[in-house]
């Protein structure tokens, strides 16, 4: 029983501009594959039966370090490459868009608080949007936490997460945190958030 890096779902220079074909080569490859290969390791070494990454996730007190981290990688970023398309953007659509704007108030509301839970996470880490029990909330985690983990306290399912880490955009952005964000709105893939905010 293993984990496997999922192949991303597009070419690494598909989501230019918005994402750079470098940046997503090194961030799938390296970084993904690397929390890949260490929850392997840590799984094996820890002899954990369950060989599913939700459940891992929703137990994880009970692990080491090393699986809530690599664990949360592993998760965090299966999750980032589907919710990107480069067909993506615009506004959301189906039952999703309705929630959004009857939670937020408008597409520009929820933009605008994502885009702030996004910017205003210290160091490395994620942004969310999350569904809790029928009920859609914002928010973000630090590291490699997931809303789906026991010991997180921005919990839900999550919906569309948006990587924070500088490993993420600084090939493109350095330090401007902001136009990353930005750009993500042009490929979020609303159609795999919708079947995410459904299941
Ligand atoms: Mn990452």
């Amino acid at each position: 029983m293993s984990f496997k890096l999922p192949d991303l779902p597009y070419d690494f220079g598909a989501l230019e501009p918005h994402i750079d074909a470098k940046t997503m080569e090194i961030h799938h490859d390296k970084h993904h594959g690397g929390y890949t290969t260490k929850l392997n390791a840590a799984v094996e070494t820890e002899n954990i039966s369950s060989s599913n990454i939700e459940e891992i996730l929703a137990n994880v007190s009970k692990y080491s370090t090393d699986v809530r981290n690599n664990g949360g990688g592993y998760y965090n970023h299966n999750l980032f490459w589907e919710i990107l398309n480069p067909n993506g953007g615009g506004n959301p659509t189906g039952d999703l868009g309705k929630a959004i704007e009857s939670t937020f108030g408008s597409y520009e509301k929820f933009k605008d608080e994502f885009s702030k839970a996004a910017a205003s996470r210290f160091g490395s880490g994620w942004a969310w949007l999350v569904n809790e029990n029928g009920k859609l909330k914002i928010g973000s985690t630090a590291n490699q936490d997931s809303p789906l983990m026991d010991i997180s306290d921005f919990k839900g399912k999550p919906i569309i997460g948006l990587d924070v880490w500088e490993h993420a955009y600084y090939l493109k952005y350095q330090n401007r945190r902001p136009e990353y964000i930005e750009a993500f709105f042009n490929i979020i893939n609303w159609e795999k958030a919708n079947e995410l905010f459904k299941a």
